[in-house]
């Protein structure tokens, strides 16, 4: 069954391209045009993606993520902009946006994006509700952050369960460390590529039977790491 995104925008030309490379890359997309319309289609039908224009007639982009978030929507979301400002994407991460693409923006670097928001929601429905990650003799739980590692329980650091979420996520396959920084440290001062791999070090060090021959959290020589159970 092929993915369903609701597609939010006014503008002829950008919409039609947009869905055009979305329906070529495999999605079946419903074209809303404007905003009152799109909020009452995504509260009653689901899809597996938003991509959402923030200048719209009827409502405005924001107010739709802000009304889908209240509502507890949780549809992974993908603003688009032509307002390329730090302030309005900082106003949307925080309403609860997913991802962040300003206008102009390059097709194939869009549909990698959407790509990667729909895997990731996808596997993120992959984790029980209960938020308790088991493997080998270990435990995550993933939201109160608490674990039972080779030193015990233990309470990880808000980084070490952001890291530990993405391998869970995203286990068997390979995550580069610039993926990684990405996710875990996002916009924060950037960390250097080392950074993650002590973070890789301090994970073995609770997450390995034996430390000096991962058998969980594998070096991908060259590129990164793969978390496998
Ligand atoms: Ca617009």
């Amino acid at each position: 069954m092929s993915l369903t995104v609701l597609l939010v925008e006014d503008e002829q030309l950008v919409g039609t391209m947009v869905r055009m490379n979305l329906e070529s890359a495999g999605y079946q997309v419903v074209w809303s045009r404007r905003g009152d319309e799109a909020l009452s289609r995504a509260t009653s039908d689901p899809f597996d993606l938003i991509l959402l224009d923030i200048g719209l007639s009827g409502m405005d982009g924001i107010e739709i993520l802000k009304s889908l978030r209240q509502k507890r929507i949780g549809t992974p979301i993908m603003m688009l902009t032509a307002r390329g400002d730090v302030g309005t994407k900082v106003q949307a991460l925080e309403m609860g946006a997913d991802d962040y693409l300003p206008k102009p923006f390059d097709v194939a670097e869009m549909i990698a994006r959407v790509n990667a928001l729909v895997r990731r929601s996808q596997a993120d429905r992959e984790i029980p509700s209960s938020h308790v990650f088991k493997f080998d003799r270990y435990e995550v739980n993933l939201q109160t952050r608490e674990a039972v590692t080779n030193e015990g329980k233990t309470l990880l650091s808000e980084k070490e369960a952001t890291l530990v979420k993405l391998l869970v996520r995203s286990r068997g396959q390979v995550l580069s460390r610039s993926d990684i920084l990405e996710e875990v440290w996002g916009m924060d001062v950037a960390p250097t590529e080392r950074t993650v791999d002590n973070f890789i070090l301090r994970l073995r060090k609770l997450f390995e039977p034996d430390q000096e021959r991962p058998c969980h959290i594998l070096t991908v020589r060259g590129v990164g790491y793969r978390f496998v159970v």
